[in-house]
């Protein structure tokens, strides 16, 4: 049920809170993303001023078509968060976020609608209405950025689970005694195959490997880097993506076995890898998932950084299909 019984010509706006931006757009009821705007985030501000910036983003956004004409606003944040409260729990890298009740400040200063959404649970809302996943019943986006984020869409319906903090995917143990994650367990799946991670691993590589190509680009080297070298033939670059794309596999070896999804979608900084990773990791699926899991396809997500801000919207527009 990813049809949106809304007509094309509807309007919502999404926005998208991040530790370094606020993002918001005008969006139609094809995913079309008629105008947007961005504003850096207030962190010193907190949140009260952060929200500010929202209102003022989506009153910018919607000159176009005025403001009476947006009926919702959908919102993706960093979590933990209880969507269905409507509440932000904590923003590790925001301080002051604790227990804010978004919705009901947000909805009250802009007289409409707020539904609010875990970026990455809001980011495969995006790829699912309007992106990679469209028509599809079970699907998982993972977006592999600074952390490691995503969602599950499973039997037509979004997963939320107690609290609705399903999917913090990031956060399953690959490696018992593996590398401490932020979250202070060792050997989470970000913690082995976050952009983060590549980038330290990098940084970690060319101490040992000084006549590498890698070596002689400019710090802090980054995962971006990391593709670059890998690209123009650096052995050692090309090994660290084996590396990253064998870690990634492990996860979604575990993730095709939890949820066997009809395709998992890949978005985040990473993913800019793709082209690279893509053989790594379907080699390691086709090796370790279990044979009926192993056909199923693993393709980039379609709305490249713009998940989360097209996925705000179509959560807008889903709240407003939901109402009696
Ligand atoms: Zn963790």
């Amino acid at each position: 049920m990813n049809v949106l019984a809304v007509p094309e010509a509807s309007f919502a706006v999404g926005i998208d809170l991040g530790g370094t931006q606020v993002r918001a757009a005008l969006v139609d009821g094809k995913g079309t993303l008629l105008a947007r705007a961005a504003l850096p985030t207030d962190k010193a501000g907190g949140p009260k001023a952060v929200l500010g910036q929202m209102q003022s983003l989506v009153h910018e956004v919607s000159r176009s078509v005025g403001l009476d004409k947006v009926p919702a606003v959908g919102v993706a944040s960093p979590g933990p968060l209880d969507a269905r409260a409507g509440v932000i729990l904590t923003i590790p890298t925001l301080p002051g976020w604790v227990d804010i009740p978004l919705v009901e400040w947000l909805s009250d200063w802009l007289g409409k609608p707020v539904t609010l959404g875990n970026d990455g649970v809001v980011a495969a809302v995006g790829e699912w209405h309007f992106g990679a996943g469209r028509g599809l019943q079970d699907f998982v986006y993972v977006t592999v950025s600074t952390g490691i984020g995503g969602g599950v869409i499973a039997d037509g319906r979004v997963l939320q689970g107690r609290r609705s903090l399903a999917s913090h995917l990031g956060h399953m143990t690959v490696e018992a005694s593996g590398p401490l994650c932020q979250c202070g367990n060792p050997g989470c799946w970000e913690a082995l195959a976050s952009g983060t991670a590549l980038g330290a691993n990098a940084r970690a590589a060319v101490l040992q490997h000084p006549a590498s190509r890698l070596a002689a680009l400019t710090e802090p080297l980054t995962g971006q880097h990391v593709f670059e070298a890998a690209a123009q033939g650096d052995a050692l670059a090309q090994e660290l993506v084996a590396n990253e794309g064998r870690w990634l596999g492990v996860g979604i070896v575990n993730l095709l076995h939890l949820y066997s999804p009809e395709l998992v979608v890949i978005g985040g900084g990473v993913s800019h890898g793709f082209e690279l990773l893509h053989p790594i990791i379907r080699q390691h699926v086709d090796s370790y998932a279990m044979p009926p899991f192993r056909s199923v396809p693993i393709v980039r997500a379609a709305l490249g950084s713009d998940s989360g801000l097209v996925g705000a919207a179509a959560l807008a527009f889903m709240s407003l299909a939901e109402q009696p």
